[in-house]
């Protein structure tokens, strides 16, 4: 069957010519958006976990042999270490350098993944990371969710668009790839916003995109404002609206990581469409073929 978008496998296999794996890594980084440098409290949608699985009190090492003992390694002979809680260059270079190294211990890591904010990359640490690229596929994650800046205050996100084209740029100088984060459904965003946000992204150089819906998980700010009705979740329609004009309109050459949230169940709030990953990726798909659909297909329209 023919592909609509750019997937994340296909891309890993062309890459490594097999199938790749990610490793979740809980770096016990903190954010400067928690710890008051920037702000405290976090994004009003971010949990205790900040966007990372449960992975206990274990040092780096441990969740990386641990990894290797268990039945998921496998199920494939090549691995990206994933650096995904909280902010993963917020820490002094030689502290950084300890934390990724302490992860590199077995020759099937072939990739790093660094997920972080837009203020945390500067030329220092954007030098470390390019040490790295001459042994592995080196790339960072960079949340911008949205495009309003309106949008960025309301949650708390103590981020600016100016802070997200400097980071981008300084990666691009390095060589170092970006995979963009969008959040469709954000408090009081709308269809403009979306469009705003997918203008920003044409305007700069990134390989990739995480796209993934608003959802209320437990102990959040989102949750009272939830509980209250100050908040009201995106329906899986609109969502569906949402990618397929963020898929259809962004470059053909991005590679697409990922179209739903994965919230954790177990504190998950609202939407409950948003744990109904097959149903999603399903309708999604089924929208591109009906209406004949290709990502990028109206790029610049
Ligand atoms: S920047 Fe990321 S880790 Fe920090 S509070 Fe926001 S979502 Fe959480």
């Amino acid at each position: 069957m023919e592909d609509r978008y750019n997937h994340l496998n296909k891309f890993l296999k062309n890459k490594f010519k097999e199938r790749t794996l990610k490793i979740c890594i809980d770096g016990s980084f903190t954010c400067p958006n928690r710890d008051g440098s920037k702000g405290v409290g976090g994004c009003i949608f971010c949990g205790e976990r900040g966007s990372g699985e449960n992975t206990k009190c274990l040092s780096i090492r441990e969740q990386v042999e641990n990894y290797f003992k268990s039945y998921k390694a496998d199920r494939a002979n090549k691995f990206i270490v994933y650096f995904q809680n909280f902010t993963n260059t917020y820490d002094s270079i030689e502290n950084l350098k300890r934390k990724y190294d302490e992860a590199l211990i077995d020759d099937r890591i072939v990739a790093m993944d660094i997920a972080t904010r837009a203020d945390c990359i500067s030329e220092d640490i954007c030098k470390l990371l390019a040490t790295y690229k001459q042994k592995y596929y080196v790339y960072c994650e960079i949340g911008l969710q949205t495009a309003n800046e309106n949008t960025h205050n309301k949650n708390n996100q103590h981020i600016t668009n100016n802070d997200f084209i400097k980071a981008i740029s300084l990666l691009n100088k390095y060589d170092i790839d970006v995979v963009c984060h969008v959040m469709v459904g954000l408090p009081g965003e709308s269809h403009e916003d979306i469009v705003n946000t997918v203008n920003l992204l044409n305007s700069i150089k990134y390989s990739g995109i995480k796209i993934h819906s608003t959802y209320v998980i437990k102990d959040t700010v989102l949750e009272g404002m939830y509980n209250s009705h100050e908040y009201e979740p995106i329906t899986i329609d609109d969502y569906i609206d949402e990618v397929v004009y963020i898929l259809t309109h962004i470059n053909k050459d991005v590679i697409v990581h990922r179209i739903t949230g994965d919230p954790p169940k177990d504190i998950l709030i609202a939407p409950s469409w948003a744990n109904h990953k097959k149903i999603i990726l399903n309708s999604i798909e089924n929208r591109l073929k009906n209406d004949n659909l290709y990502q990028g297909c109206l790029f610049g329209k």
